[in-house]
């Protein structure tokens, strides 16, 4: 039975925080497949507006070259509107009725499992692979939920601290691929 990991997110933008998940994904689950997959819009960030999608979607394209490990997924963006787990994993049932399916968390979004749309079902349907982040208490699985945690390579960068960096001037070397450092700079994103 294959293994297939699925990681959603904002993405906005790609950071070296969600690579190293990916990376401690795919060799401490031995997944097979690992589809990266960003929201349109998330529900749980009512407030702010994501990058437009084909800016983000170019950030991650030149953050996965090269990576054969790592996928793309466009489908919630085609979907649009807010974005809603438990349709991409139906979307996945479909398309691989055998495989297992595994989805990919940071440690601060646990705790919200249970308010996921379908959640009861969203339970059934996959197993979590939960990524410590430093500075977050590792939360408890919340009731029905399957999942084990990763020992990953813990780094506590986030995208609104890239967002904020950029902003403020100061040098993002580093914390994102180069090459998404540099068209960050070249398409004066997230001034
Ligand atoms: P923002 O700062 O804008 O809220 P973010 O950096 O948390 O964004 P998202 O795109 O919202 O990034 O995250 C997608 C998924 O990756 C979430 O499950 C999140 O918990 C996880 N994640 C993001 N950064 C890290 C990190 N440094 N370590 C572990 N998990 C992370």
């Amino acid at each position: 039975m294959r293994r297939i990991g699925l990681f959603g997110g904002s993405f906005d933008p790609v950071h070296l925080g969600h690579l190293l998940v990916a990376r401690a994904a795919v060799e401490e689950a031995a997944l097979d497949r690992l589809f990266f997959i960003p929201a349109a819009r998330s529900p749980f960030k009512p407030d702010r507006a994501p990058t437009a999608d084909a800016e983000r979607l170019r950030l991650l394209r030149l953050a996965l070259a090269g990576r054969p490990e790592v996928e793309l997924d466009d489908q919630e963006i085609r979907r649009g509107g807010y974005s809603y787990t438990i349709d991409t994993v139906r979307e996945y049932g479909r398309r691989f009725p055998e495989a297992q399916l595994f989805y990919l968390i940071g440690a601060d979004h646990v705790p919200t499992l249970a308010q996921w749309r379908a959640a009861e079902e969203l339970a059934r349907r996959v197993e979590f692979l939960m990524i410590p982040r430093p500075g977050q208490p590792v939360a408890a699985w919340p009731p029905g939920f399957r999942g084990r945690a990763l020992h990953g390579f813990p780094l506590g960068v986030s995208a609104s601290q890239i967002r904020e960096r950029v902003r403020q001037g100061r040098p993002i070397t580093d914390l994102v691929p180069a090459a998404v450092a540099e068209a960050i700079r070249n398409y004066h994103l997230y001034l």
